[in-house]
């Protein structure tokens, strides 16, 4: 239904989405390596500030010499007369001189640091998973452009819900309260981006039939009642996402057998010997039969259309 819908929007805007998408995909992949790029370049050049001995004061003018001067204690540093500060003024700047205690800078370093490289991470990881990364059409890669730039926004208000630098509590929950709003847009982006990417399709088999005889691969079986089986070998990891179709045998009255090669038939023998073993690994391997009815003479195809096996009538009728 969602796939229908979307191919329908896909060749309604097909030529303004030839421009949008790839668009839409740079501004996201800018915008993530901004935000990637962006503090980890902040804490470069705060580090190497630090290491040439650039510090942050407070400065103001003394009311008595009119001249700039650094606020160290309470007086001024030219003309030694008071600066005339509230004391609690000059206890927070002798708790933390530049408006942020030094002990606590190498840590939000490294904790920054460390956050911006899991988000990184993370990124990778993702994007290669779900494939958002190598979009196939245009309505997918729109889709994964807008997918990076929610993905993006996330990761700048994180920043800046747990960042050290300033921002209140009042701040710091509106943050998260639109943190939250990025995620649930990235979710239902990603669902579209990948409803959105055309299934793939590959012929497993091909049959001729004529009555109640049908060839494969030039072998010809009977058959009984038109009725025909398609037996494979499916090879699952649900974790991983991960499927294989071997084609194994054509079943009329007789078997056509479709494995061809050595080295093919040891692979289906070890994993189908080894089964049990595999499934407690979490790869599930089995066998199994697809029955179909072939009344019509000409030649079916079995198909995978993406993790379905089914079976059609070859479209244009080409012999050989
Ligand atoms: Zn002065």
């Amino acid at each position: 239904m969602l796939a229908l819908l979307l191919q329908t929007i896909d060749k309604s805007l097909g030529p303004s989405l030839s421009l949008a998408a790839p668009l839409a995909f740079v501004i996201g992949a800018a915008m993530l390596i901004y935000v990637i790029a962006a503090p980890a370049m902040r804490i470069a050049i705060e580090m190497r500030a630090a290491a040439v001995g650039l510090e942050r004061y407070w400065v103001m003018q003394c009311p008595t010499c009119k001249r700039d001067t650094i606020v160290l204690g309470g007086s001024c540093e030219h003309c030694a007369k008071s600066l005339g500060l509230p004391w609690f003024v000059r206890l927070r700047n002798a708790l933390a001189p530049e408006g942020e205690p030094r002990w606590l800078r190498p840590i939000r370093w490294t904790l920054t640091g460390l956050c911006v490289a899991a988000f990184a991470a993370l990124t990778i990881a993702c994007a290669l998973k779900s494939g958002v990364w190598n979009p196939q059409g245009n309505l997918e890669r729109l889709f994964a452009g807008l997918a990076m730039i929610a993905w993006a926004g996330f990761g700048w208000l994180a920043g800046r819900v747990i960042g050290f630098g300033g921002g209140g509590l009042l701040a710091r929950g509106r943050d998260a309260v639109f943190a939250l709003v990025m995620i649930g847009a990235l979710a239902a982006l990603l669902t579209l981006a990948g409803a959105s990417r055309p299934v793939e399709e590959a012929v497993l088999a091909r049959v001729t039939v004529e009555g109640q005889r049908a060839e494969v691969n030039g072998q010809a079986i009977p058959l009984v009642g038109s009725q025909l089986g398609f037996e494979y070998l499916q090879v699952d990891h649900e974790l991983a996402g991960f499927q294989r179709v071997v084609p194994l045998a054509i079943v009329g009255a007789q078997r056509v057998n479709l494995v061809t090669g050595s080295i093919e038939e040891t692979v289906v023998d070890h994993l189908w010997e080894h089964a049990a073993a595999y499934t407690a690994r979490g790869l599930s391997v089995r066998k199994r039969t697809e029955q179909f009815l072939a009344p019509d003479p000409g030649t079916y195809e079995v198909v995978l259309h993406g993790r379905e096996i089914g079976v059609r009538r070859e479209a244009a009728p080409t012999n050989g």
